[in-house]
């Protein structure tokens, strides 16, 4: 059941809201926290900020080993993102012998699976060409 994670995260992953300390300048992705996990100030004050819409990848692993609807190899990364935040897409646009850590991505906004007819769409990130 993918529907209701899915809608619950739609500011989150279609507007790539994030939300930075006031106290600290932290960027935190995906969820709104209460105490900064950084400087640890509790209540902490965060004010919403857009991520992106480029970063660098920060690691990465490459998923060989997949159910039987989706495309294998997948590259996966966690992407450092400018101005601070971290988020875990797919990559796009690259073959797995060309991911480097560094490797500077954008935010590509697209289809990821179709469901029983209904089309999911998120990011995923892109080598910047
Ligand atoms: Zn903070």
């Amino acid at each position: 059941m993918t529907t209701p994670p899915l809608w619950r995260d739609f500011k989150q992953n279609n507007r790539m809201e994030a939300y930075k300390c006031k106290n600290c300048g932290y960027v935190s992705y995906p969820e709104k926290r209460k105490v900064c996990p950084k400087c640890k100030k509790a209540p902490s004050e965060f004010e919403t900020v857009t991520l992106g819409p480029r970063g660098k990848i920060l690691t990465y692993v490459v998923a060989h080993t997949l159910p039987a609807e989706f495309e294998s190899p997948i590259p996966l990364a966690i992407v450092e993102m400018e101005g601070g935040g971290r988020i875990y897409a797919m990559v796009s646009n690259c073959k797995p012998e060309e991911l480097k850590i560094g490797m500077e991505v954008e935010l590509d906004y697209r289809e990821i699976l179709e469901e029983d007819g209904y089309h999911v769409q998120s990011f995923k990130v892109k080598p910047v060409k």
